[in-house]
């Protein structure tokens, strides 16, 4: 159980609850979380609080896909007894440390961050930008440090996030004079960031170019068929272009014959094959990552009780964990304890 690796290095990373998990996810953090459950002591964060701050608008969508996500890191081989799932919303620790932190960083820095710089750009806000939004970097500082991770398995358009949260602990550490907080390193695996199916830079959720890793086959196919290529590749005769083509981006993600992969571009380049053949590699190709994930999600999919008794106790657990760091980081910054000025009088 967790409790029971206190030496081990701590993981801390999760996922908004927007909607189900995808492809993106997979490279992105999944594998990488999976493989690391049994040498590190694992957090997994269903981030219904940061959902809300670009979906005040839909608070149902927020709260339906906490089970779903819970039940998509399941599927993927994230094990309840390695790694703990909890709920970020049901974290008072989480909401304390950010209005502590918020403290500790300007807004003008905030503006100046270039993955928040992105997202408001692509959700389209223009000057209605929610705070909550702007401050989501300040609550996600909040979110590692809780937890005293000094590891966060994330997708690279969370780097510039990490380098905020590690400003904010040197700020913390600076005031307390003593080392209080750990500083964060990002684990971002070689393929940083999946592009959309639209062949947009990045697979998202709030985007629609996903394929969901509880995709059926026929969606995968149809995906797979409507997927941006080449638009100088008219006829199979034609030389095609490899870079900034999808479906190779896909292939060099998912196909585990690299040397095939090479020898296919290399005719492609070439002229002589057509898009239909790549296609059909790459359907098979996520057909085989994805059907394995599919079946046993609808496994755990039957038995919702017990996914969300894996929640419910996982949260349980972390806030054990967060309330002793909100304690801790008071504690090193002096500020006044009541229970322990009572204490002192008793
Ligand atoms: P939203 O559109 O609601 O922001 P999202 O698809 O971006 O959703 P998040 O929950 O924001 O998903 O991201 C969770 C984690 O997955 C982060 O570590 C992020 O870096 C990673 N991730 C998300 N999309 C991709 C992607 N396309 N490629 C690689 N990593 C990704
Ligand atoms: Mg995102």
């Amino acid at each position: 159980m967790p409790l029971s690796m206190p030496d081990r290095p701590v993981i801390l990373t999760g996922d908004r609850t927007t909607g189900p998990l995808h492809l993106g996810h997979y490279v992105g953090s999944l594998q990488n979380r999976v493989a690391l459950q049994s040498t590190h002591r694992q957090f997994l964060l269903l981030a219904d609080a940061q959902a809300l701050t670009d979906h005040a608008h839909d608070p149902a969508k927020v709260s339906r896909n906490v089970l779903e996500i819970a039940t998509d890191y399941l599927a993927v081989g994230i094990d309840p007894e390695m790694t703990t799932i909890c709920l970020q919303s049901h974290l008072p620790a989480l909401a304390d440390l950010t209005l502590l932190y918020m403290n500790f960083v300007t807004v003008a820095r905030l503006e100046r961050n270039p993955t928040i710089k992105d997202e408001i750009q692509a959700r389209g806000f223009g000057r209605d930008i929610p705070a909550g939004f702007l401050c989501y970097p300040v609550a996600q500082a909040a979110d590692i440090t809780a937890f005293k991770a000094t590891i966060v398995p994330v997708g690279d358009d969370q780097a510039p996030l990490i380098e905020q949260t590690n400003e904010i602990v040197r700020r913390i550490n600076r005031q307390a004079g003593t080392e209080v907080l750990p500083e964060a390193r990002a684990l971002i695996p070689s393929v940083g960031r999946l592009p959309g199916v639209d062949g947009k830079a990045k697979m998202s959720k709030s985007q629609g170019n996903t394929i969901p890793l509880s995709a059926t086959a026929d969606q995968i196919r149809d995906a797979v068929r409507r997927m941006f290529t080449d638009p100088g590749h008219v006829r199979a005769a034609d030389p095609g272009r490899v870079e900034g083509n999808v479906v190779f981006t896909y292939l060099d993600a998912f196909d585990d014959d690299p040397a095939a992969v090479a020898d296919l571009k290399a005719r492609y380049v070439r002229g002589g094959l057509g898009d239909s053949v790549v296609k059909q590699r790459l359907d098979d190709v996520l057909e085989a990552v994805v059907a394995p994930i599919r079946d046993r999600r609808a496994a755990f999919a039957r038995d919702p009780g017990h996914v969300l008794e894996i929640v419910r106790r996982g949260t349980q657990l972390a806030r054990t964990v967060t309330d002793a760091t909100l304690r801790d980081v008071r504690e090193a910054l002096g500020l006044f304890a009541l229970h322990e000025r009572c204490d002192a009088n008793a």
